[in-house]
């Protein structure tokens, strides 16, 4: 074993204990020459809804375009405003903008870092059309209360789970808990493909259907299009990789909370804020993201002794140059400028064995 390479993601590992059921898979597809669509991602569609315990979901190209067809689907558009976080991947707040619609940033909670839900309502004005969560990391948000607030005020409720595959608050698995919920299966993902891909997931049959046209050019059968759609559909060697990949989730999700349980507890003792994961949550951990107040000489270090460690995500959107300029040059997050500037995400995917996560504290504790 090689205790001075440690990736912070090892998609080979991952392969090697499944190499014969993806070969076989990918094999099928090669055989049967229907690469767009068409059984495999129909077939993939339903073993996701049913793992996400949604009435429908809907295979489309990437995370990015999941989120952007769910705006859409509900009609979000030019001069329309959606409360989300801007401690997340750029994908969040570039779905909105690709509507038309404008990102509106507010603050996180310091213990999740995920957006904070008390100020969601102060937020809110007579052009907002939504609110977009993200379970960042794989710790959900605080479902209750925003599926609250949205009631209330007549707003969408669009779950970005890209991070939370079988993720749970209060029981209720992440990405059905609004009305709907986006999926990414980028390679790194917890659930990931071989190649780009996502979903959306819906209980209402309505939405389901709306998207299911948009991301296929807006067809109603092969030759009619009742509306301008897009060309975002999901290809079916991706579909047949990750239908074999979903039966081994949740073994994987139970090894990355092992993990997480073992780094917790060799870290207790230190000065390094651990993650913390809320007693009603299920936190699937995409990422295990610590804090500390030395990250670059932290971060420098794990390096230099060939720890694939990362920052996600260094610079917050609203600080972002396209957005910084635009729309947003007086917010100020506190929460989330602090945090930027203190978390490390260390070495996290299912096969990570105990020799290394000891390896990787020890390092650390060399410098804090
Ligand atoms: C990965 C990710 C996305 C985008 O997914 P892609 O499949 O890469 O387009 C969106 N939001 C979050 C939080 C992500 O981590």
């Amino acid at each position: 074993m090689n205790l001075t390479k440690i990736p912070l993601v090892d998609l080979n590992a991952q392969y090697a204990g499944i190499r014969r059921e993806i070969n076989q898979a990918i094999q099928r597809v090669l055989n049967n020459t229907s690469f767009i669509l068409g059984k495999e991602v129909s077939d993939f569609e339903q073993a996701f809804a049913s793992y996400v315990n949604a009435t429908g979901a809907v295979g489309v190209a990437s995370g990015t375009a999941a989120l952007f067809l769910a705006l859409s689907a509900c009609g979000i558009g030019h001069d329309d405003e959606v409360i989300t976080t801007a401690h997340t991947f750029m994908a969040t707040a570039e779905a909105i903008s690709q509507t038309g619609a404008r990102p509106i940033f507010i603050d996180i909670d310091s213990k999740t870092y995920n957006i904070d839900v008390d100020l969601v309502e102060d937020a809110i004005t007579n052009k907002t059309r939504a609110i977009l969560p993200v379970h960042l990391y794989g710790h959900p948000v605080q479902m209750d209360q925003l599926s609250d607030i949205a009631k209330r005020h007549n707003l969408w409720l669009i779950e970005d789970a890209a991070q939370a595959h079988g993720a749970k608050y209060k029981g209720q698995p992440c990405g059905r808990i609004g009305h709907i919920g986006c999926f990414s299966f980028y390679p790194g993902k917890n659930l990931g493909a071989y190649g780009d891909a996502g979903a959306v997931t819906s209980n209402d049959e309505e939405l389901l259907k709306k998207i299911r046209s948009l991301r296929n050019h807006g067809r109603m059968t092969k030759y009619e299009h009742k509306e301008v759609g897009f060309g975002e559909r999901m290809d079916a060697l991706q579909a047949a990789i990750l239908s074999v990949k979903l039966q081994y989730l949740e073994e994987w999700t139970e090894a990355r909370r092992d993990i997480a349980r073992l780094y917790n507890r060799l870290l207790a003792d230190s000065d390094i804020t651990i993650p913390c994961e809320l007693q009603e949550a299920r936190h699937v951990y995409h990422l295990y993201v610590i804090r500390t107040l030395q990250r670059d000489k932290v971060l420098d270090h794990l390096r230099s002794k060939g720890i694939g460690a990362g920052i996600h995500y260094p610079i917050p959107l609203h600080r972002q140059p396209v957005y910084a300029k635009q729309i947003n040059a007086n917010v100020f997050l506190p929460v989330t400028e602090r945090i930027a500037k203190e978390i490390i995400s260390l070495p996290m995917y299912p096969e990570l064995n105990e020799k290394q996560i000891h390896y990787v504290v020890q390092t650390i504790k060399e410098v804090v």
